[in-house]
Parts: structure tokens; sequence; C-alpha cells
């Protein structure tokens, strides 16, 4: 039997554990805070907040593995009704379409965009400059980069084609992130995996088998004493609001001048907050000059927009500011394969959001999180066989 050591019980951490333990290794995992979950806890009290991910794409590789697991629990869809309440900020007024010119980069006969082109400029020579600004600053909503027009465009083409889909493709589980959370950590339990909170480590251990890094990669880099392990990211402000119900509000409001996405998770999910108050976050990215109060002023002005006497009503409020924590974003010239990669050499594998593997977001932990397991037990073709 393998033994397999995981450092970082978040989701990345969780989903290897859980696929090595289900092709018979005997796995620890160590995690350095007192709960599991990392950057998908969901916050206890009242107010039930995510620092992300609120949405679970369906079209994800993750998708269909937590399904057939049974870790997704019960999901809180949209209703029609507020599904019909996105609002889009265009030209300083809402508006509930996007405009033609956006529309244009989303149709079959649009081309693959190059990866080695600024989106901004492929997009203007597809749909004029100003389609291409409004689905550059509307894809934020998947990215939390300041300038998305400068990334990849190929990287931002994929992203806004999965964020053009939202209202049916991203799913929030009900009760937050923590509920898949929960389950995953009582799949691992039942299949013995020892998961020990509190314990952070500050060296690949000696004596054992294969390790598997499943930290940010920050802690990567510090863990591994490896300066080359840095890639870039988003710097973005999260502001969460309660405020007292209002009939009519948004449900969501997506600023096409600026990128920026405000959104009522109590629209979908009421057990998010006490009867009778909403509970909104507001994602601002924010450039590397900016402060979390720029961020904050601009989340005033959209809900100024789309949120009638919010100011009147809010209950609870609070800011934060996100650096670097929202997975990679590829510059153009680099993919997902230019960056750290998952085999680092005797025995030690690096998983995560920020690393060599493809998709959005969490799915990026995911598809590293397999790799590294296929890796680390040599059972790829078993592995690929059971995802197909
Ligand atoms: C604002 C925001 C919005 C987001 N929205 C979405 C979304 O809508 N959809 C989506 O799919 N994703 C979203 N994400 C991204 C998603 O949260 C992450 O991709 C995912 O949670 C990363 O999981 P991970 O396990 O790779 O890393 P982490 O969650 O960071 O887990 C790493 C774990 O390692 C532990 N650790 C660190 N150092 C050590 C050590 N030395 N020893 C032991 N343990 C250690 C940490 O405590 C942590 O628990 C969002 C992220 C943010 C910040």
């Amino acid at each position: 039997m393998h033994r397999i050591t995981v450092i970082g019980g978040g989701f990345a951490g969780l989903t290897a554990a859980i696929t090595a333990a289900e092709a018979g290794a005997e796995v620890t995992v160590y995690e350095a805070h007192h709960t599991l979950g990392g950057r998908a806890r969901t916050a206890e009290g009242p107010y039930r907040t995510n620092e992300g991910p609120h949405a679970l794409y369906s079209a994800g590789p993750h998708w269909t593995w937590l399904k057939q697991r049974d870790l997704i629990g019960a999901l809180a869809p949209i209703p029609p009704l507020e599904a019909a309440r996105l609002r889009l900020r265009h030209k300083g007024a809402l508006r509930r379409t996007p405009p033609f010119a956006m529309l244009k980069l989303l149709r079959r006969s649009c081309q693959q965009a190059p990866a080695d082109a600024d989106f901004m400029t492929w997009a203007t020579g597809q749909a004029g400059a100003e389609g291409a600004r409004a689905a550059a600053h509307y894809s934020a909503v998947a990215l939390f980069h300041h300038d998305p027009g400068s990334l990849s465009a190929a990287f931002v083409q994929e992203r806004l084609r999965r964020a053009m889909k939202l209202p049916t493709e991203a799913n929030c589980p009900r009760g937050g992130w923590a509920n898949v959370i929960d389950r995953m950590a009582g799949r691992a339990w039942n299949l013995g995996v020892r998961m020990e909170t509190l314990a952070q480590v500050d060296a690949v251990p000696a004596d054992r088998g294969p390790v598997i890094v499943a930290t940010s990669l920050d802690a990567a880099r510090r863990l591994l004493k490896d300066a080359s392990l840095t890639w870039t990211s988003g710097r973005t402000a999260l502001v969460d609001l309660a405020l007292r119900s209002r009939r009519g509000d948004a449900f969501a409001v997506s600023d096409l001048d600026a990128p920026g996405w405000i959104e009522r998770f109590t629209a979908r999910d009421r057990t998010l907050a006490p009867a009778g108050e909403q509970l909104l976050q507001g994602q601002i990215p924010i450039a590397p000059g900016e402060t979390g109060a720029h961020g904050v002023a601009r989340a005033e002005q959209l809900l100024d927009l789309a949120f009638e006497g919010w100011r009147e009503r809010v209950t609870w409020r609070r800011a934060s500011v996100s650096n670097g924590r929202t997975g990679a974003v590829d510059l153009p010239g680099t993919s997902w394969r230019d960056r750290p990669r998952i085999d680092r050499g005797d025995g030690v594998y690096l998983v995560g959001d920020q690393v060599a593997a493809p998709g959005v977001l969490s799915e990026v932990s995911f598809n590293s999180a397999m790799e590294a397991v296929a890796l680390a037990l040599r059972i790829r073709e078993r592995l690929d066989l059971k995802r197909a």
C-alpha cells in the first residue's frame, strides 16, 4: 500500500486525499487552520458569507466527480423571477441586455482567440473597441483582475464564454461551499484518511512516501524554499453587506464600464442571512496602486444605481481585500502550461489554482489534484477511465 502525505486541507487537498484513498493509498492530510476548507470556507454566524468560490460551474471537471460521490448536496438555483433581475451597467446607466457588439464575441463563428495577443487588441478586431471593453469587464466575474483586457486573449475568451452562461452554469450549493467541504471531509473520513488540523507543516517530511503540497502558491514557495514558485493573480476588494429586504432589488449587477460584480446571494439561498435581510457581496478588482477604499467606493456607486435606498437599509457590513487569492491569470504569451509544474521531483507534487493545469478557478485545483495523484501512484490510466 502507498503512503501519501497531503499538506493543505482545502478543496485541492481534499480532492487529492479522496482520490488517493479510493485508489487504496493510506493518506494523511495536514491542515494549518483549525478547520478544513481553505478559501472555500463559509463564515459562521448569522451572515454566511463566502470568500469564494460562490459558484460551482456545472460544465467543469469537478462537477461530475462531486455528483458521482454525492458530495454537492442541495443546490440553491436562481428562481426565474430573480434571474430576470440581472442588470448591467453600461455608459453609466443600468440595462437588462448586453450591448450588441459584446455579443459578437460569443458567436459560434468567432475565432479561437490566440494566447500570444492581449484580449483587448484581439477582441477590438472582432467586435470593435466598445464591445471588447464591455466583454473584458464582464469576464472579471470569473477572473478578478483589474484589467482583463491586458491578459492573454485565449485566457479571457474561455472565462467570457463560461461567464456568459452564468445563470444556468454557475451553481451555488445551499448554505455555501462549507457544505461541500463537510461532505468531502466525511467521504475522506469514511475512506480512512487521517486528517490533522492545527498542523502547520514547515518542511517536507523526510521518511515518507509521495507528498502532495496543496497549499496556496505563496505558502508552497515558503514550504519548498523555491523562489521560482510565482504566478500572476488578481487583487479584489470584497464588500459584504446585509440590507433590510425591499421588493424589486436587482439579483446581480455586472459593471461593463469597469470590472466589478455585485450579487444578492439571498436571492437564491435564504439560509445565508436572517429573515427580513438580504446578503450581498461586491467583488471589485483593484489595480496595484489602488487601496481597498477605492474598491469600496466603486461598489457604492453600483449600489446607488441598482439598490434603491440601500444606505438606510444596511444592518451589517464588512470589507476586505483579497490579494493573490483568486487563482492564476495568464498574461499574453503564456498559458496554463507555463505555470509552476505539478511534478517537483523527488516524490513531491504541487497542486492548487496557480499551477500547470487547465480550468477556471477551483477547477485548476481539482485538475491538478487528480494529476498529482495519478503521477504519485502511477495510476493515470485508471483515473482517466474513471473520469471518462
Ligand atoms: C474572492 C474569491 C472568489 C472566488 N470565486 C470562485 C468561484 O466563483 N468559483 C470557483 O470555482 N472558485 C472561486 N474562487 C477560487 C477558489 O476559492 C479556489 O480556487 C479554491 O478554494 C482553492 O483551493 P485550494 O485547496 O487549491 O487552496 P486553499 O483553499 O488556499 O487551501 C490551501 C490550504 O492549505 C492550508 N495550508 C497553507 N499552508 C500550510 C502549511 N504550511 N501546512 C499545512 N496547511 C497549510 C491552508 O490553511 C488552506 O486550508 C474564488 C476565490 C476568491 C478568493
